[in-house]
């Protein structure tokens, strides 16, 4: 099922600019018995580990995100680009290859006593995960796991995370 799942992530040469290998998820998520099981692969490592809410980051980290959460019996956190979300945000900023990036979540979206699952599509540098964790970690939260679709380990994000907390992705390139 895992090889059925990995054959179905198409990748695009070249886009959104020239040198990157684009990795499309939208043939699983369009396929309803490879979302099921994608679904079900991916919450099955997390059903003990008590997780409260499942964080997701804009904006393919929306949509396996929600669906983990509802599978998990947890809540969902979206963490958005900066200037989208309408309510009091906290802010983390951190570095892309040329500039810096900001993202920012709901002053109130988490407290103390909540056990999160950060998640998102696919990891590239870690940068964009490594600030979200940053920004759980302000409000008090605890980040009790990452999961990922796709791990693109050649570019080694998995080190930019905490080594303490568990990793899971379905798919590695
Ligand atoms: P990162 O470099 O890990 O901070 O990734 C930045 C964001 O871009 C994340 O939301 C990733 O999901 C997305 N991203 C980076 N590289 C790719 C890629 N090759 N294919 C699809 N999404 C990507």
């Amino acid at each position: 099922m895992i090889d059925r799942i990995k054959n179905a992530v198409r990748t695009i040469p070249d886009f959104p600019k020239p040198g990157i290998q684009f990795k499309d998820i939208t043939p699983i998520l369009s396929d309803p018995k490879l979302l099921r099981e994608t679904i079900n692969l991916m919450a099955s490592p997390w059903k003990k580990a008590g997780i409260t809410k499942v964080v997701g980051i804009e904006s393919r980290g929306f949509i396996l995100g929600a669906m983990l959460a509802d599978e998990l019996g947890a809540g969902f956190i979206p963490i958005r680009k900066e200037g989208k979300l309408p309510f009091t945000t906290i802010k983390e900023s951190y570095e892309l290859e040329y500039g810096m990036d900001t993202i920012e979540m709901h002053i109130d979206a988490l407290r103390n006593g909540d056990t999160v699952l950060i998640h998102d599509d696919v990891i590239a540098t870690g940068g964009t995960a490594a600030a979200a964790h940053r920004l759980v970690e302000f409000t008090g939260a605890r980040v009790g796991g990452y999961s990922f679709l796709v791990d693109l380990t050649f570019l080694n994000g998995r080190t930019r995370l905490d080594h303490d907390v568990p990793f899971e992705a379905l798919l590695q390139y």
